[in-house]
């Protein structure tokens, strides 16, 4: 095989002639993240996470050949935030709820999150209404989830040669499908096969899908001792006196109060530095004072938590929204695929404890009126700052707060930035 030179981002590396990109530069030790690529199959760059520049030109890197002499950037400002963007994309288009998934931590799409280093999206989540799809006899199919990959059809095929997977509808209408004739005859091996190739949770196997327990899964560990960076704050601040914090809790459960307490004795160190105002630690319902920073738990559903969050925008210098439901709405969003009538039917007239034609829904002037969804806060006021995960771990959230309110060094390590 004749062996050709070509340059990624103007480091010169050799492969054999006519390789596809993605395996010439990993030959060179340079990765180039994927989720549609998958070994003998031909490239289809159809998710677009590899795009890379050909001559000045985007590019999906896995339908590039290496050929003597091209000069291909990778990993640019420019294109490591169009990869971001093109996977932010993916998951606000599906509905990604990753703290109720079952594959969450073996799942490859969470885990180039992490890997670069999503925090929020820029872009509003759709809320699409999609079917989950449990008819197959082992295969559940959750279409929300599904990046349209196409690994399952190449790669899953009965022992007769039939393909199972495929799709339906065209255009962004286009979705997942499964034969349910052709699934019967997979053995329990080939549909964990299926489970395991789909770089997200859209192929599950019941009674399967959750045999290894979070917190053992592949990507739950992540690289020892790898950190992703936390941006500083501008200020030059070197300054000793107590800082000013107020908390506040929207739509969410108070999981990530209790996580901010779960630093036990460390709560001794923090009151040194800070002093809280309005939140619940404090039980101070209105602000005394203005405040250095404002924490923020929980999504906007309704008009009083609109009412707090603009009150903690007039008051607070810096906002941070922690946890999921504070980022994109999280568990409750769940009910932003349906509408809110049905939603409330179902809570108050149609529930399993409701009484005949003697249930109402509540509706009095005194009780905040719900939103038609629930409102991601960056949506909202402006939000400074966004802490992942379903809770964050209490020492991440304290660390994260101390590097912008101080400027103290911190490095996340990797198994601390989490979605779920
Ligand atoms: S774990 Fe993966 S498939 Fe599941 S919701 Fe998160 S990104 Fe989507
Ligand atoms: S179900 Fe999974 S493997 Fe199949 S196309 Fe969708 S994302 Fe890809």
């Amino acid at each position: 095989m004749e062996r050709i030179s070509f340059t990624i981002d103007g480091r010169i590396c050799a492969s054999d002639k006519g390789l596809n990109l993605i395996e010439a530069a990993k030959q060179n030790g340079i990765f180039i993240p994927t989720l549609c690529h998958f070994k003998h199959q031909n490239p289809i760059g159809s998710c677009r996470i590899c795009t890379v520049k050909l001559n000045g030109k985007a590019i999906a890197g896995c339908t590039l050949n290496v050929q003597e002499g091209m000069n291909i950037e990778v990993n640019t400002p420019i294109l490591l935030d169009t990869r971001k963007a093109i996977l932010e994309m993916m998951f606000v288009e599906g509905n990604h709820f990753c703290p109720s998934c079952e594959k969450s931590g073996d799942c490859q799409m969470q885990n180039l999150g992490y890997e670069t280093g999503i925090r929020s999206a820029r872009f509003p989540h759709l809320f699409v209404e999609r079917f989950i799809d449990a008819k197959a006899k082992r295969i559940v199919i959750n279409k929300n989830r599904c990046i349209k990959c196409k690994r399952c059809f190449e790669e899953v095929t009965t022992n007769d040669g039939y393909k199972v997977f495929s799709f339906i509808n065209k255009g962004n209408k286009t979705i997942v499908s499964v034969d349910y004739e052709q699934e019967e005859k997979l053995t329990e091996s080939q549909a964990q096969y299926a489970m395991k190739i789909c770089p997200t949770g859209a192929i599950l196997v019941k009674g399967k899908s959750l045999s290894k327990p979070f917190g053992d899964r592949i990507f739950d560990q992540g690289i020892p001792g790898k950190t992703i960076p936390f941006l500083k704050t501008n200020k030059n601040n070197n300054s000793t006196q107590k800082k000013l914090v107020a908390t506040t809790s929207l739509a969410g459960c108070f999981g990530c109060h209790m996580s901010m307490l779960d630093i036990d004795l460390g709560l001794l160190d923090l009151i040194e530095l800070v002093e809280f105002n309005k939140s619940p630690f404090t039980d101070i319902k209105k602000f005394t004072k203005r405040c250095d920073i404002g924490i923020i738990e929980g999504g906007c559903s309704n008009t009083h938590n609109f009412e707090v969050l603009r009150a903690f925008r007039e008051n607070c210098d810096i906002l941070v929204s922690v946890g999921e439901c504070a980022i994109w709405g999280g568990l409750p969003a769940l009910r932003n695929t349906i509408s809110l009538e049905e939603c409330l039917n179902e809570a108050y007239k149609n529930s399993l404890s409701s009484e005949q034609d003697e249930t109402i829904i509540p509706n009095h002037e005194e009780i905040p009126k719900i939103f038609n969804k629930v409102y991601a806060n960056h949506e909202i006021v402006k939000i400074d700052y966004h802490i992942p995960g379903c809770p964050p771990n209490s020492n991440h959230i304290w660390n994260v707060v101390k590097n912008i309110l101080f400027e103290e060094e911190y490095a996340i390590p990797y198994p601390e930035f989490k979605y779920d």
